[in-house]
């Protein structure tokens, strides 16, 4: 499979390239040239296989012969020994129809994991056999980072320069950057807010000079290896519940359309989805521009559910680019309008397929709330604002369908301590193999938000 650059104005890559590159040098991002089907009688195969074997599966036909199969089977199983579930990501029922698909069963607590542990496996594998060393500087709004981090920590071949915005994530995430002392990890406290982070990555992208000069490699949800190792639970998860014999809905909390562009894979590959929802908080630009076609930035309020927090969408782009039948031109007009007005309207035909393909809603910090409340009194189940999100989401466009609807809860309640104990009366306690997060020295690095400042550090802090 070879990976095409949604600006249509780079050359294609391989999937390793495209996955140790992460943003195109057009600014684009890396999508795979056409959709690999899965038919009706592979996804049938897959129920009551293991996650590793699905993922083995769902994942090949992206990666070609990148690894044998051997070293695939191999990364797949130390990539997901870290999760703490044998389902890895199992499904908890809420009510006859609805279910939550538990994500935060890996080290860090977030859906995150999921695909970053599989990236780091990978990312190992390849850069020992090419014997080179790579620079990776992320961007986070809590729990990027802190996966990230947990999957590279350690690895002789990799420096992680994890960047988030000063003050705006929760105790836990921030101790799970500041605290692993390992060499090659390095955090970066910007002050600014996520989106500003997010620019300062993509214009380090755009510096080729620095950019050939540290091998820098970027692991945001703009990476494409991340995306398609979360197609993977929309797989495991819909078969579980009957698949591909009946059709399954999703509801997804959406910040950087990362997680809900995986399903959105998922379907193409012939997976039978029916619904798949976005669920945003007060933070609604998604909602808005498919309530309008206006896809309008108009700056960021901070929230209960951080990770959400977000007014420009990275992996949007990919969608557009199928909106748009693929024209790259076209999309870097979208995105260049973006960029000089803050805004763009989506054609009536765009505008109308996005609709064919997704439902949205947003839910106030009220509202979130009172679902946190409501599922602990209703369901027993704590969940995390993230996951409040969807599930009000998915109650509200839910309608009398009988399709099971799936909600992706994205965390462990435990990463939100204070919104989730103010909304329900209940501390939600970290897991044991957290122990001593609150001990251990932290150690960061507070930058403005000035990409020269931001450079520097990174110059100054890899080591050999
Ligand atoms: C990252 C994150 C999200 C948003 O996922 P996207 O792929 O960016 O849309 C939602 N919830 C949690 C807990 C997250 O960490």
């Amino acid at each position: 499979m070879r990976y095409i650059s949604t600006r249509g104005e780079s050359p294609s890559l391989s999937f390793e390239e495209a996955m140790l590159t992460g943003l195109a040098r057009d600014g684009g991002l890396y999508v795979p040239e056409t959709w690999p089907q899965l038919s009706h009688d592979e996804i049938a195969t897959m129920a009551g296989m293991s996650y590793e074997e699905v993922a083995f599966r769902v994942i090949k036909p992206f990666i070609g012969d990148t690894y044998t199969d051997g070293e695939f089977r191999e990364i797949l199983s130390k990539a997901y020994s870290s999760f703490k579930h044998d389902a890895r990501c199992p499904l908890v029922q809420l009510g006859p129809n609805d279910f939550l698909l538990e994500l935060h069963h890996g080290p860090t607590l977030a859906f995150k994991d999921v695909a970053m542990q599989l990236v780091g496996q990978m990312f190992e594998v390849s850069l020992k056999r090419r014997g080179e060393h790579v620079t990776i500087v992320g961007a986070t709004s809590g729990d990027t980072g802190s996966a990230a981090i947990e999957a590279f920590r350690g690895l002789e071949s990799v420096d992680v320069f994890i960047m988030y915005p000063h003050g705006r994530v929760s105790d836990v995430q921030r101790r799970q950057m500041t605290t692993p002392d390992d060499d090659n990890i390095h955090a970066l406290a910007v002050d600014g807010d996520f989106d500003d982070c997010q620019a300062q990555l993509k214009n380090m992208f755009n510096d080729f000079e620095f950019r050939d000069e540290v091998k820098l490699a970027g692991v945001n949800s703009i990476n494409w290896a991340r995306v398609m190792a979360q197609v993977v639970y929309y797989f495991t998860s819909a078969v579980s519940l009957g698949a591909p014999h009946r059709k399954i809905s999703f509801t997804v909390p959406t910040g950087n359309f990362g997680d809900i562009f995986a399903g959105y894979v998922a379907k193409r590959m012939g997976l039978p989805i029916e619904r798949l929802v976005i669920a945003t908080n007060q933070n609604d630009i998604l909602h808005r521009t498919l309530t309008s076609g206006d896809h309008s930035k108009n700056g960021v309020t901070p929230s209960m559910s951080p990770s959400m927090d977000i007014q420009v969408s990275s992996n949007f782009e990919r969608l557009l680019f199928d909106l748009y039948d693929r024209e790259g031109g076209a999309i870097s007009q979208l995105i260049g309008d973006l960029n000089s007005n803050g805004a763009f309207t989506l054609s009536q035909g765009a505008l109308e397929r996005l609709r064919d393909e997704f439902d949205s809603a947003r839910c106030s910090e009220e509202d979130t709330s009172a679902t946190i409340r409501f599922a602990q009194k209703h369901f027993g189940e704590i969940v995390c604002p993230h996951t409040a999100v969807a599930i009000k989401v998915a109650a509200d466009v839910r309608g009398d369908h009988a399709t099971p609807m799936v909600i992706l809860a994205t965390a462990h309640a435990a990463k939100f301590p204070d919104a989730v104990e103010a909304a329900c009366d209940v501390r939600s306690d970290l897991p044991p193999h957290m122990d001593g997060l609150f001990e251990r020295p932290e150690r960061v690095t507070r930058v403005a938000n000035d990409l020269s400042a931001i450079r520097d550090i990174i110059r100054k802090g890899i080591t050999d």
